[in-house]
């Protein structure tokens, strides 16, 4: 990495009324899942509306942070700062039933599989910013 590059601030994710209480999961170390609390159906990303009942009213609910690699791509270029290449990047099926993107870390590019079991880790990228990853799983465990 450069010297400028390294000078580059991370990206946010850009908060709303509707994903904060996923972003303050991820800082405590927490993977949260948006739940409709008149269905109970679980959804991500974070809406404001339930899809099947159509209520407005929502909690969440921990994840187990297990799933598998429902599809992936390796992104080599071009090379955007702060990230690291060749960067990759999942849609995670999760446990519970629904998928989140993304980074893997943990496995060479060439060994990434669709199904791959995998688990959420947390890193704390710079100061004010954590973020989620995965890293895989033996799929005895
Ligand atoms: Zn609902």
């Amino acid at each position: 990495m450069t010297d400028a590059a390294a000078k580059i601030r991370h990206p946010r994710p850009g908060l709303t009324h509707d994903n904060r209480f996923f972003w303050d999961g991820v800082a405590a170390g927490k993977l949260l899942i948006q739940r409709c609390a008149g269905c109970r159906r679980l959804q991500h990303p974070p809406a404001p509306m339930c899809p099947s009942c159509h209520g407005f009213a929502m909690d969440a609910v921990e994840a187990s942070g297990r799933g598998v690699i429902h599809s992936f791509v390796v992104a080599h270029h071009p090379p955007i700062p702060p990230f690291t290449y060749p960067n990759v990047i999942v849609l995670v099926e999760l446990a519970e039933g629904t998928r989140l993107v993304s980074r893997l870390v943990g496995v060479e590019p060439d060994d990434v599989r669709i199904g791959m079991p995998v688990e959420v880790e947390f890193e704390t990228v710079e100061g004010d910013l954590a973020l989620h990853r995965f890293r895989p799983v033996e799929a005895a465990r």
